[in-house]
């Protein structure tokens, strides 16, 4: 097989005496189905236009290709598409949904196969960060660095916008429901929040560590 692989381009070539590039084992009819029933009901509209991906800023600089998701969902290559990376590429502008001539909608078919993504277990990690926030803050972008605070107060404002996020009974509230909904189970929530205070830990040693070598090294020379 010859394998030009960037990233998750389709630009796998296969020769005549290799084997089929789709492993049929690996082909899922009913991931379509779930699609169209959790928000892209037109997915099988779908006649590989590109029109999607040569509206698609996201594209224009990564490899992200939504008309290639698409394909791959049609041929029921599930596990391949909710595995990859590239699903969470997708801005969400809506500029392929504008454009697209068969109304596939395909933010909303993207978005559909990252619930189903989340549900099996995949989720990009900037995309857990921001899911952590809204349990842990009441806001997935919260202000909560000093330094925009001080940056709001000097020109006039409160130092937190009024939204949820600045109002303690609110936050209290948003994580009952983020609890009782099963949201924070869903987005690995305490496995994430423990990993990121590990992080942190490990951070803070290596740059004590860093700071005694330097001042070792200070002493040394004078
Ligand atoms: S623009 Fe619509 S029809 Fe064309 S490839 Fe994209 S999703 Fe398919
Ligand atoms: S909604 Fe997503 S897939 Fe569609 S054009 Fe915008 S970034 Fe690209």
């Amino acid at each position: 097989m010859i394998q030009a692989s960037a990233g998750s381009r389709c630009v796998t070539v296969t020769t005549t005496e290799e084997k089929p590039a789709i492993d049929i084992d690996d082909v899922d009819l009913e991931f379509i189905e779930i699609i169209k029933k959790t928000g892209g009901p037109n997915i099988q509209n779908c006649y590989q236009c590109g029109a999607c991906s040569g509206s698609c800023p996201a594209g224009a600089l990564t490899n992200f290709l939504v008309r290639c998701i698409i394909r791959k969902a049609l041929l029921g290559l599930k596990e391949e598409v909710i595995s990859s990376p590239d699903l969470w590429y997708c801005t969400t502008c809506y500029a392929c949904t504008d454009r697209c001539p068969q109304d596939v909608k395909p933010t909303d078919v993207i978005k559909a196969i990252r619930n189903i993504a989340v549900a099996e277990g995949y989720m990009l990690g900037p995309h857990q960060k921001v899911a952590a926030k809204v349990v842990e803050a009441a806001h997935a972008v919260p202000l909560d660095k000093e330094s925009w605070q001080n940056l709001r107060v000097k020109v006039g404002l409160e130092p937190v916008p009024p939204n949820a996020s600045g109002n303690p009974w609110a936050i209290d509230e948003i994580r009952k429901i983020t609890k009782k909904s099963g949201f924070e189970k869903l987005i690995g929530y305490e496995e994430f929040m423990k990993a990121q205070k590990e992080k942190a830990k490990k951070k803070a040693e290596e740059k004590k560590a860093q700071k005694e070598a330097e001042e070792k090294k200070a002493q040394k020379k004078e």
